[in-house]
């Protein structure tokens, strides 16, 4: 593997030109020895940068030695600030966005300026670095080739079990971000309503001091939780077993594809078919030739 040691600013093919780039830049989620010497290089040399809260990303950047012009960026006024940090990209100054923890646009501020940078045509870069749901799912032991980052659940309980019973069949991990106040509500919701023998791991103030990992069965999980007299304390990732694959999905799914297939046949030759139902469907494209020759023949 061929490792890259990029000076500041990062190479990008549209940087030739005179406007400025938005770098996109993860901070550390408690452990501010995770910030990555190429992020810090980043804050000190953008001209401008966008901070979720100024005054605590006033608090990182001073704790670096760097002082920079500092914009609030925040849910309450992201379209508004957007179009004034486009104005900064235009005349040229780089810009950096960052976020109170953790990587900027994951539950965090930054879509709007990011979906509108890029429609005006300015280069944008990701400054990669710590994100909760990664950190926590890379030491839970769950499966993650494929999980479902839900985000938050909703604060009241009659929102919270309809989005838990919404996803009670999903076979990917789930994955919540959830605050101290709420988490065990959330737990016990999870427990009642996707069941207490489901597999859930917890991971508790991830990178800080007090760093925990709670598992076992919901039932068990809630119950540690119960026990440890500092278990509601901190920030919580939730991590939680999918659903097991139910019987008949498997044949229901290759009736759709045989659904996909034989419309497609319809139309067009068996190549294109195959190309077509793969891209539709992520499946390989050989086996769906295959298929589609044994649903023509008949
Ligand atoms: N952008 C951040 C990221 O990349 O992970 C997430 C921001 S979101 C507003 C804050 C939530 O992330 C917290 O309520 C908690 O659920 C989770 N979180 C952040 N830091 C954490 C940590 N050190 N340990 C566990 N969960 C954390």
């Amino acid at each position: 593997m061929k490792n890259v040691v990029s000076d500041f600013p990062p190479s990008e093919a549209g940087k030739a030109g005179s406007a400025g780039t938005l770098y996109v830049v993860a901070t550390p989620i408690g452990n501010l020895d995770d910030l990555s010497p190429r992020a810090t290089r980043t804050l000190a040399a953008v001209d401008v940068v966008a901070a979720e809260d100024t005054r605590h990303s006033g608090r990182l950047l001073s704790h670096l030695g760097i002082q920079k012009r500092l914009i609030a960026l925040h849910d309450h006024n992201e379209k508004d600030r957007a179009a004034g940090l486009l104005a900064e990209l235009e005349a040229g100054r780089d810009v950096a966005l960052i976020s109170d923890a953790g990587t900027p646009l994951i539950s965090d501020p930054g879509y709007v300026l990011v979906r509108d940078a890029r429609a005006a045509g300015f280069v944008v870069s990701p400054i990669p670095g710590p994100c909760a749901l990664v950190a926590a799912l890379s030491a839970a032991g769950l499966p993650t080739d494929r999980f479902l980052y839900v985000g938050f659940l909703p604060a009241k309980r009659s929102g919270r079990r309809a989005s838990l019973e919404a996803l009670s069949n999903e076979t990917a991990t789930l994955v919540f971000y959830e605050s101290p106040h709420r988490i065990l509500e959330s737990v016990r919701d999870a427990n009642e309503v996707l069941g207490s023998d489901r597999e859930m791991v917890l991971g508790r103030e991830i990178t800080k001091t007090f760093e925990t990992f709670y598992s076992g069965s919901a039932a068990e999980v809630l119950a540690e939780l119960e026990r440890d007299p500092h278990g509601s304390r901190g920030e919580f990732v939730v991590m939680i077993r999918g659903a097991v694959a139910q019987a008949g999905d498997s044949e229901a799914a290759a009736m759709d594809v045989d659904r996909v297939l034989r419309v497609l046949l319809a139309e067009l030759p068996v190549k294109k078919v195959a190309k077509m139902a793969s891209e539709l469907t992520g499946l390989s494209k050989n086996e769906l030739y295959q298929r589609a020759l044994a649903l023509k023949d008949g």
